[in-house]
C-alpha cells in the first residue's frame, strides 16, 4: 500500500535534471500529496489524429502544442553575447511554430538535435509569442509523442488521447505527467480511499470503472474509449454524491414537523375562487392541487414554482396563502424589491377586493387583512404592520429583506412564498423559515426559467412544479432589433410609442444606467443590487481617460428621457422616469400613475425587469439592449403583451448582428420560450456564474460536471441517489457514501446546501 497522504518528496524517488526538484515544482501548483497530484486531472486532451491548432494560440500563454518536427536549424553562436542558438520548425499541418533553444556552447544542441527528427510529433509547451511576426516558443519544454521509450503503445497506438494538465511555465505538463506515471506505477489494484463506495447496484446498472481504474484512466488513458469510461465514473460518482446529499436535505426537513393547513368549503379561498374573473388554466388547476395536497400534511412543503414570464406564478401562490389562511396561519411574501413588494400589494389587494377588508367596516365575513413591511416605510406605519403580524390579524404580509430582520414576530406563520428566488440566498429563505412555531410550508417561484438539470443541482431538495402555459387570450409580442446606426429605425421607435399613448396605452423605455456619472449599471433595485450584480448587464467601461478608445458608455436615464421628451413625435405625451435613487415613495408614485394610466411612458432601469404587472402596456424599448443578459431581456419582454395586447418590443442596439451580443438579441426576436432562451444564456456564460449567482457569490463548488452537457447523467444519478437515500436515510449500510456525503457537505458544499 502506498500512502497516498504522504508528502510527494517521499512518493517520488529524485530524479535528474529538472526532476531532481519535482515536488517543488509540484508544490508551486498547490500539489503537496500524493492524492493531491492524482486529483489534479486532465484540462482537456490532445488527440495525435487532431492536432491543436497553432492558429488558437494567444501571446503570452502558457500553451501545450502537438505538431510534427519539419526542418531543424543549424546552431549559431549569438552575436550580442556568449552562447547559442538552434531553431526548430513545427507544423500542424496549417500552421507553423518555431521553436527556439539557447546553450552555452553549439556541442551543447546534441540531444534536442538527435530527437527532433523531421516527421517526428512532438507535444511542445512554453510561453507562445511572436518574434519577426512567427509565432515561436522560446526554450521549450517538449516530449516525443511517438517515442517507444515513452510508453509501450506510443509507435502502434496513434489515438492514445494526450493528458494536457493545469500547468506552469516551472512546471510544464511533461514534469506533472511524468510524475503521475511515476506514482500511478507504484499503486496496487486497490488503495486506501480508492474503496467502491458507490452501491453495488448502482455500479453494476452504469457500468462504472472501480474508482482507482477510472482515476487511472483519466490519467493514462489508453485509448479514448477508456478515457470516456473514466471520466464518466468521476462525473457520476460527483453527481451521485451531491445528489444524494441534496435527498438527505430534503428528507431531513421532511422529518420534521408543521402544521397542516387545509381550506375549508366556505372559507376565503374558496370565496376567492368563486369570485376570479378568468377560468384558471390546466396548468394552474394542476399545480395548485400538488400545492393544497402538500399543505395538508403535517411535513413542511418545499416547492420551487417555476413557470414562464406571465404564466401566472402570482395567482398560485395567492391560493396557497388562502389556502393557508383558511387553515388559520399566516404566509409572508418576500419580494426582492420594494417596487415589487409593494406591486404584490396593490394586485394582491385589487384581486381580494373586499376579501382583503379584514377588520375594516364592509369587509367580507371571511376577510383578511394584508399588510406591507419594507425597510423604507415610515416608524408610525411599519410599528402597525410589526403589530398586524405579531398579533395574527395580518393573514397576509408582503415585505421585503426587511421580513428578515430578528424583531419581525409573526403569530403563526405557516407558509413562507419566495418571489423571484434567484435574488435571496438559501440563508435567508432558512431565516424567513426559522420564525414559524412549527416549520412553515415554503413555496420559492423563479422569475427565470430553470432549465430541468440546472433546477435539480440547485434546488434539489426542492420538488418542482411548472406552469406548462400560458393563459389564453395572450397576444404576440413582436420583437424588433432596431440598429442604432440607423436613424430612421430609431425615430421610428419613437413614432412607434406615441401611436400607442394615442392608443391610451403605455411604453418601457429600459436603460442600463441612471445617470451619466455612473460608471456602472447602478440598478436592478438599489435594494437587491449585490444580489444582481449577476444577472445585469456587462458594467459600462469606465470614462477614465480621453485617449482610450473603448466602447461608448450606456445610455443613462437621464439622457434618454431628454431624448425622448425631445423628439417631435412625443411631444404632449406624459413620460416620468423610474430607478432605484428615487425615494420610496416616489418610485411607488410613478409606478400608480403609470399602471392607472395617468403616464404614457416611463424610462427606467432594470426596476421594471421582474414582476411587474401592468397590463396595459404595450411597448418594451431597451436601449442598448446588447449590454444586457438573454434571460433579463426576456423578463423585460415578458412586462408587455400581458392584457391581450399585442406587444412590440424594440431592442436598440449598436452591436454588429454577427457579434455575440448582436446573435442574443437574434436568439431574443426569435423565440419567446424561456426555458429555450435559458438554455442559451446558460450556454453563454460560464455555468459557474450562473451556479455562483443563486449561491450569493460563491464559487460553483461543481469541478467535473456540467449542468447542461451532463444533464442526462444528472437526471440519472438523482434517482439513484434518491432510491439509496430514501431506502437508507441516514446511510447506515452505506458508510463510504456517508463518507463522501459527509466531505462534500463539509467542504465547499457547505453554502451550496446552505448549511454554513
Ligand atoms: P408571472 O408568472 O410572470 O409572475 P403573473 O402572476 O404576473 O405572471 O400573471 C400575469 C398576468 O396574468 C396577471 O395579470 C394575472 O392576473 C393574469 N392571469 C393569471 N392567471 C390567469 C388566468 N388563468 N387567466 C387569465 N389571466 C391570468
Ligand atoms: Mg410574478
Amino acid at each position: 500500500m502506498v500512502n497516498l497522504d504522504a508528502p510527494l518528496s517521499s512518493l517520488l524517488p529524485p530524479g535528474t535534471g529538472k526532476k531532481a526538484d519535482r515536488a517543488k515544482w509540484l508544490a508551486g501548483l498547490g500539489l503537496e500529496t500524493g492524492r493531491d497530484l492524482l486529483w489534479h486531472l486532465p484540462r482537456k486532451y490532445a488527440e495525435r489524429g487532431a492536432l491543436t491548432p497553432i492558429r488558437d494560440l494567444v501571446a503570452g500563454e502558457n500553451v501545450s502544442i502537438v505538431a510534427e518536427v519539419l526542418t531543424v536549424g543549424e546552431p549559431q553562436r549569438l552575436r550580442q553575447r556568449d552562447g547559442a542558438r538552434m531553431t526548430v520548425t513545427l507544423g500542424d499541418g496549417r500552421d507553423e511554430i518555431t521553436l527556439t533553444f539557447f546553450m552555452a556552447k553549439p556541442w551543447q544542441f546534441g540531444p534536442h538535435q538527435q530527437a527532433l527528427v523531421p516527421g517526428r510529433l512532438v507535444l511542445a509547451s512554453g510561453t507562445a509569442d511572436t518574434f519577426n511576426g512567427r509565432w515561436q516558443l522560446a526554450k521549450p519544454d517538449y516530449e516525443l509523442l511517438d517515442d517507444a521509450e515513452n510508453g509501450v503503445a506510443a509507435a502502434t497506438q496513434v489515438d492514445r488521447p494526450i493528458p494536457l494538465y493545469p500547468a506552469t511555465r516551472d512546471c510544464p505538463n511533461w514534469l506533472i505527467r511524468d510524475c503521475v506515471t511515476v506514482l500511478l506505477d507504484q499503486l496496487g489494484a486497490t488503495e486506501d480511499g480508492f474503496e467502491e463506495f458507490l452501491p453495488v447496484e448502482v455500479v453494476l446498472a452504469e457500468g462504472l470503472l472501480a474508482p482507482l481504474d477510472a482515476v487511472r484512466a483519466v490519467h493514462a488513458p489508453r485509448t479514448p474509449e477508456e478515457l470516456e469510461l473514466g471520466q464518466h465514473r468521476l462525473r457520476y460518482e460527483e453527481a451521485f454524491v451531491l445528489q444524494a446529499a441534496l435527498a438527505m436535505r430534503r428528507n431531513s426537513t421532511a422529518g420534521l414537523r408543521a402544521i397542516p393547513r387545509t381550506a375549508s368549503d366556505r372559507g376565503i379561498a374558496a370565496a376567492f375562487d368563486e369570485r376570479l374573473p378568468f377560468p384558471l388554466t390546466g396548468s394552474q388547476e394542476r399545480v395548485g392541487k400538488e400545492i393544497a395536497a402538500e399543505l395538508a400534511r403535517p411535513h413542511p412543503m418545499q416547492r420551487l414554482l417555476q413557470g414562464d414570464v406571465g404564466s401566472g406564478k402570482t395567482l398560485v401562490a395567492l391560493r396557497a396563502m388562502l389556502t393557508v389562511v383558511d387553515g388559520g396561519g399566516q404566509a409572508a411574501l418576500l419580494a426582492p424589491t420594494e417596487v415589487l413588494a409593494a406591486q404584490h400589494l396593490r394586485s394582491i389587494t385589487a384581486m381580494l377586493g373586499d376579501l382583503a377588508g379584514g377588520g375594516m367596516l364592509g369587509g367580507h365575513e371571511e376577510a383578511t387583512r394584508v399588510v406591507l413591511l419594507t425597510g423604507s416605510m415610515g416608524a408610525a406605519a411599519r410599528r402597525e404592520a410589526l403589530l398586524a403580524a405579531a398579533s395574527g390579524e395580518a393573514g397576509i404580509v408582503i415585505g421585503t429583506h426587511a421580513l428578515l430582520q430578528e424583531h419581525v414576530q409573526f403569530a403563526d406563520l405557516g407558509l413562507v412564498v419566495v418571489d423571484e428566488q434567484h435574488r435571496f440566498g438559501v440563508e435567508q429563505r432558512d431565516a424567513l423559515r426559522a420564525k414559524g412555531n412549527g416549520i412553515p410550508h415554503l413555496l420559492v417561484m423563479t422569475a427565470t426559467p430553470i432549465p430541468r438539470t440546472v433546477a435539480m443541482t440547485l434546488f434539489g431538495d426542492l420538488e418542482t412544479s411548472v406552469l406548462s402555459e400560458l393563459p389564453p387570450g395572450r397576444a404576440e409580442v413582436q420583437t424588433v432589433v432596431v440598429p442604432l446606426d440607423k436613424p430612421a429605425w430609431v425615430d421610428r421607435t419613437w413614432q412607434r410609442i406615441a401611436e400607442e399613448a394615442a392608443l391610451g396605452r403605455q411604453s418601457y423605455v429600459v436603460c442600463a444606467r441612471i445617470d451619466t456619472d455612473d460608471d456602472a449599471p447602478a440598478d436592478g433595485a438599489q435594494e437587491a443590487a449585490e444580489e444582481d450584480e449577476p444577472l445585469l448587464p456587462a458594467p459600462a467601461p469606465k470614462k477614465s481617460s480621453k485617449k482610450k478608445e473603448g466602447p461608448r458608455p450606456a445610455a443613462a436615464v437621464s439622457q434618454v428621457v431628454e431624448v425622448v421628451r425631445a423628439h417631435p413625435a412625443t411631444s404632449g405625451l406624459r413620460i416620468d422616469v423610474l430607478h432605484g435613487r428615487l425615494a420610496p415613495a416616489d418610485k411607488d408614485d410613478v409606478m400608480q400613475r403609470f399602471s392607472t394610466g395617468d403616464l404614457d411612458v416611463v424610462v427606467a432601469t432594470t426596476v421594471v425587469e421582474v414582476g411587474v404587472d401592468v397590463p396595459n402596456a404595450s411597448v418594451m424599448v431597451v436601449v442598448d439592449a446588447d449590454r444586457f443578459g438573454i434571460s433579463q431581456l426576456h423578463q423585460l419582454r415578458g412586462r408587455i403583451g400581458r392584457g391581450g395586447l399585442p406587444g412590440t418590443c424594440l431592442l436598440l442596439s449598436g452591436a454588429s448582428p454577427g457579434s455575440r451580443a448582436g446573435r442574443r438579441l437574434t436568439a431574443l426576436s426569435n423565440t419567446r420560450d424561456g426555458f429555450e432562451l435559458a438554455r442559451l444564456d446558460l450556454e453563454e456564460r460560464r455555468e459557474g456564474d450562473v451556479l455562483g449567482s443563486a449561491q450569493s457569490g460563491q464559487r460553483s463548488s461543481l469541478q467535473l460536471l456540467g449542468v447542461l452537457k451532463d444533464a442526462d447523467l444528472i437526471a440519472t444519478a438523482r434517482e439513484a441517489a434518491r432510491a439509496v437515500v430514501d431506502a437508507d436515510p441516514d446511510l447506515s449500510a452505506h458508510p463510504g457514501l456517508a463518507a463522501a456525503v459527509a466531505a462534500r457537505v463539509s467542504g465547499d458544499t457547505e453554502a451550496f446546501l446552505g448549511r454554513a
